[in-house]
Parts: C-alpha cells; sequence; structure tokens
C-alpha cells in the first residue's frame, strides 16, 4: 500500500498537522512574506518544509552558529517519507525556546518518529532553531488516533503501510 492512497488529495491543510490551509499557516513563513512568531510556529513550519522539500527555508530558519556545515545539497539527499508531526509542549521565554515533539517517517515499511526537544532562540526578532536533544520513542497503540492526523486508529491508518 503506498501511502499516497491514504492522503486525501482535495485537502490543502498544511503538513504540520493544524488542520488549517497551508496558504493560511506555514506557507507565509516559506515564501518569506511572515515571520514565524513563536517557537513552535517556527519549528511546525521547518517540519512542513522538510515534507515539502522547502531546504532553504531550513537552513536559514537554524542558527547558523549550530548548523556545523549542514547545506541544502545534504538535506536534499534524505529521502525521509514523513508521516505527521505531533508538538507535546512548547515554551517560550524572552528570547529563549524549546519545543518537544515527534516527527513520524516511514523507512524500509517501519515506522519510526524523531522524538526530540528543541532549542530555540529569538535574535533581530527571528527565532532561530539551534539544536535538539533526541529521545527515546514509542509506537502508538493500534486503537489510539493515527500519527497523520487522519481522525482514523492508527491500526486502520498508517500501520498498514508496515506489511
Ligand atoms: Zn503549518
Ligand atoms: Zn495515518
Amino acid at each position: 500500500m503506498n501511502h499516497n492512497d491514504l492522503i486525501d488529495t482535495n485537502s490543502t491543510y498544511c503538513p504540520c498537522g493544524s488542520a488549517v490551509d497551508y496558504a493560511q499557516c506555514c506557507q507565509p513563513f516559506h515564501l518569506n512574506q511572515a515571520v514565524a512568531d513563536t517557537p513552535e510556529r517556527l519549528m511546525r513550519s521547518r517540519y512542513s518544509a522538510f515534507v515539502l522539500k522547502q531546504f532553504h527555508y531550513l537552513i536559514v530558519t537554524h542558527h547558523a552558529d549550530h548548523l556545523q556545515g549542514l547545506t541544502e545539497k545534504q538535506l536534499a539527499q534524505f529521502k525521509t517519507q514523513w508521516l505527521g508531526l505531533e508538538v507535546l509542549s512548547s515554551t517560550q521565554c524572552a528570547e529563549k525556546g524549546e519545543v518537544i515533539f515527534k516527527a513520524w517517517f516511514i523507512e524500509d515499511k517501519k515506522i519510526d518518529a524523531i522524538y526530540e526537544r528543541s532549542s530555540f532562540i529569538k535574535q533581530d526578532g527571528h527565532w532561530f532553531y539551534t539544536s535538539g536533544t533526541q529521545m527515546h520513542n514509542r509506537l502508538p497503540g493500534r486503537n489510539d488516533a493515527c500519527i497523520c492526523h487522519s481522525g482514523k486508529k492508527f491500526k486502520q491508518c498508517c500501520a498498514k503501510l508496515m506489511s
């Protein structure tokens, strides 16, 4: 089964899982028409940039001191198939912020997530991603809501991609 079979092709919902149209959600950030005003918005727009292969956006929103040589070309080499984003918590205090999230993906018929505590700093009115700490991830239960925000149970949705 191809993941595209699961996607409602009439939906223009933003990949970040906000249940808002892309044009009203992350697109203005990707087009540089708006500035993400919270760490969570920046994090969500970075996830949808991964999904939509907006690699330039990923570089410019990653703080230059923390890029460690990462380039758009390197990002383009990842063949990750993203399934959905789950934001577990987000906090901000003055010029610092933290977002804990799971970014679900499938690789070789195995579903997993990047489970990360990401740090952000604000400089000159812009939030930047600096670094993240990885945590150990567990799959949802078969009867839990699916990770892709389809509204279906996991077993009736993305879990089928694993067979
Ligand atoms: Zn979005
Ligand atoms: Zn699903």
